[in-house]
């Protein structure tokens, strides 16, 4: 099995605190860019060694403002290029305000079954500061209009320890979310990534950071609320009712290849990873021209190692020790186990029935130095 992530770097203003590679060169370069992830597909196709794709996902940047057509000359050009037969699901990432009935039912027309929103807070006066163009009235039309033309696996992307955000009204933001019953919830920590508007904001003291105690508290209310509301924690940001987990992020998690096209994608097919340019323009001559864009790194047995350590971890799966000891050695395990049992003790890590080292509780809220302390190359 395998999965096929198509990077659309357009988007129609920059959010303040995003770092991601996007443009906002849509009307320019769109209908070229999409000839050219069509040319990198058929290039680039056999990586994929003859396995099935069972996930395509469309993300960005903002999909959703591609317009109408080129996103189904976009799948029909990937249709000629792989066996979309086995598609389970088809994701398709967008902004609340380009959500409109039209495009809702184009999207249904092209198979799509699954739409991530990023609705990021259900505050307008936090919405406007971070630079994002749609109102929270404006998300819960949004979910009405996918559900009318009958796509109802609908996951919403929320921020904590957004500048101005209180306890009460990140706990308003996650109830609103829960009140639109969506299939999926992904959250996330703010971050203030160098070179962003936010970040520089932040250095002029134009906005002040939440404190790390409240972001953590804002967590815990996330995690408590949406356990509460039946909703399975199989990831430290990823939240979904039973059955629902995102098939394609889990091959993130789980070691299935994946192939990213697209400027700035990413690939990794178990072995390798590979990494298309920053780039629009020099990602589009050079596929036009006939040659693979990206750049390609094999990574040694303790990166494969500390990858299986970190990604598991984060997953409600956590790490499966026998199966580590037969993918990379004793030495490999050893360290794990050695590592691992000051965690244990603490209450920080639990060892399944089945031998599998899961993060509990508390733990989470620890993620990220347990993880660091059970990665080879710390
Ligand atoms: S819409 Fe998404 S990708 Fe585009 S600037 Fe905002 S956060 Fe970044």
């Amino acid at each position: 099995m395998a999965g096929v992530y198509v990077h659309i770097p357009f988007c129609a203003s920059r959010c303040s605190y995003c770092d991601f590679f996007s443009t906002l060169q849509l009307e320019q370069a769109g209908a070229d860019y999409v000839e050219a992830v069509i040319a990198e597909a058929q290039l680039r196709r056999l990586e994929l060694h003859g396995e099935t794709v069972h996930t395509l996902y469309l993300g960005g940047g903002t999909p959703s403002q591609l317009p109408l057509q080129l996103l189904f000359r976009l799948v029909a050009g990937l249709g000629e290029c792989f066996d979309l037969s086995g598609v389970e699901e088809f994701t398709v990432e967008a902004n609340p305000d380009d959500v409109t009935r039209e495009w809702c039912e184009g999207m249904a027309s092209l198979g799509v079954n699954r739409v991530s929103m990023g609705v990021q807070s259900f505050e307008d006066g936090i919405l406007r500061l971070i630079g994002r163009r749609h109102t929270a009235q404006q998300a819960v039309e949004a979910v009405g209009r996918l559900r009318a033309a009958g796509i109802s696996n609908i996951s919403i992307d929320l921020i904590y320890g957004l500048p101005g955000q209180t306890i009460p009204s990140w706990t308003d933001s996650v109830e609103q979310a829960l009140a639109l019953q969506p299939h999926h919830i992904s959250a996330y920590g703010l971050t203030y990534e160098e070179g962003t508007r936010l970040w520089h904001q932040r250095e002029r003291g134009e906005v002040t950071e939440v404190p790390e105690e409240q972001c953590l508290e804002m967590y815990r209310i996330l995690v408590q609320s949406l356990q509460h509301a039946g909703y399975e924690h199989y990831e430290i940001s990823n939240f979904a009712l039973p059955g629902y987990h995102s098939r394609h992020n889990s091959s993130y998690w789980n070691d299935t290849p994946y192939l990213g096209l697209g400027a700035a994608a990413h690939s990794y097919d178990g072995k390798v990873r590979r990494y298309n340019p920053h780039d629009l323009q020099v990602y589009i001559d050079k596929v036009m021209a006939g040659e693979t864009a990206c750049e390609q790194e094999e990574l040694t047995r303790w990166e494969r190692y500390d990858e299986r350590v970190m990604l598991g971890l984060r997953t409600s799966q956590g790490v499966d020790a026998n199966k580590l000891r037969n993918d990379f050695g004793n030495e490999a395990w050893r360290h794990f186990v050695k590592m691992a049992q000051g965690h244990i003790t603490a209450g920080n890590l639990s060892i399944s029935d089945d031998g599998r080292y899961v993060l509990t509780r508390d733990g989470i809220m620890l993620s990220d130095s347990i993880i660091r302390d059970l990665m080879w190359d710390d």
